[in-house]
């Protein structure tokens, strides 16, 4: 119904479904607990930063980068591009799970780690603490769902947590894009249902053919045609059983 009514608007609830996801198989139990709950209520949304400019389908050759701090902590810096629901103030934060690359990182894919960057850095009691270093560069330009931002986002050593092990964030990739692809269902479910009420109710609408017998609605005046008693065999609103006694429905005696 959602999708249907706005697509656009379905898909902030829909990216925060794979964070969600993605922390709920990968993450550790106090990142599950601290950042579902706030996820799954709608406080705050989240997204998934894959793309980069030169890697799309092939996301073994990234080149954002991430240090893990002496605290445990890590700091991101990189940029992803066409990254949905990236930049809003629809809610009070943002939780990005980016992939990135550690130092050492092993080639292609299996390199690749996934990190937890928060638009603004929580404190320990949720309450909201220092913007971190994740701005948006650019509103992407598309042929439609505008009303869904598409964003380059930019991570300036951006405080970040790792989400699973290190090296096993395409797993996590695969992960949500094997649920994403159970969810870009929905949009096409979405859309062909509200496409299909639509047709049903133009169809009950729409004044349109002619009865045999005559006209039917008295707002519709009948259109001046070229039938003519010579042409009247040609008339197909005549009935055989009115042609050619005076009762055409266009009045025109054939
Ligand atoms: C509206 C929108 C929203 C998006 N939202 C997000 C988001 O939230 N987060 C995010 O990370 N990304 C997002 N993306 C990006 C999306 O994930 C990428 O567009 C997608 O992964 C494809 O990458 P690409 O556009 O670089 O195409 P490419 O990787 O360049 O692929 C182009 C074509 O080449 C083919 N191809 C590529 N490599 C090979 C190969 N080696 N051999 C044969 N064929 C190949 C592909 O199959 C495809 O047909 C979004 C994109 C759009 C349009």
């Amino acid at each position: 119904m959602v999708v249907g009514s706005n697509l656009s608007f379905a898909m902030y609830p829909g990216l925060s479904q794979g964070a969600i996801d993605a922390i709920h198989t990968h993450g550790s139990e106090e990142q599950k607990a601290f950042y579902l709950p706030r996820l799954a209520s709608g406080e705050w949304t989240g997204t998934m930063c894959l793309t980069e400019a030169h890697a799309g389908t092939d996301l073994g050759i990234i080149r954002t980068r991430a240090r893990q701090l002496d605290d445990g902590t890590y700091r991101v810096t990189g940029q992803k591009i066409f990254i949905t629901a990236g930049e809003h103030d629809l809610t009070a934060n943002i939780c990005h799970l980016v992939l990135a690359k550690l130092p050492g990182a092993a080639e292609g894919t299996r390199g690749i780690s996934m990190f937890l960057v928060p638009k603004f850095v929580p404190n320990t009691d949720g309450s909201l603490g220092a913007r971190n270093g994740v701005t948006c560069g650019s509103i992407e330009h598309k042929m439609g769902i505008k009303g869904s931002a598409t964003c380059v986002i930019n991570f300036d050593e951006a405080v970040g947590y790792l989400v699973g092990d290190e090296g096993k964030g395409d797993a996590g990739h695969v992960h949500d894009d094997e649920l994403g692809t159970t969810r870009r269902g929905h949009p096409g479910l979405g859309l062909a249902t509200a496409s299909y009420h639509n047709a049903v109710t133009y169809a009950r609408e729409r004044q349109q053919g002619r009865s045999l017998s005559g006209v039917k609605n008295p707002r519709v005046r009948p259109t001046p045609s070229s039938c003519t008693p010579r042409r009247g065999a040609a008339c197909w609103p005549c009935a055989p059983s009115s042609r050619g006694r005076g009762r055409c429905p266009r009045g025109r005696g054939c």
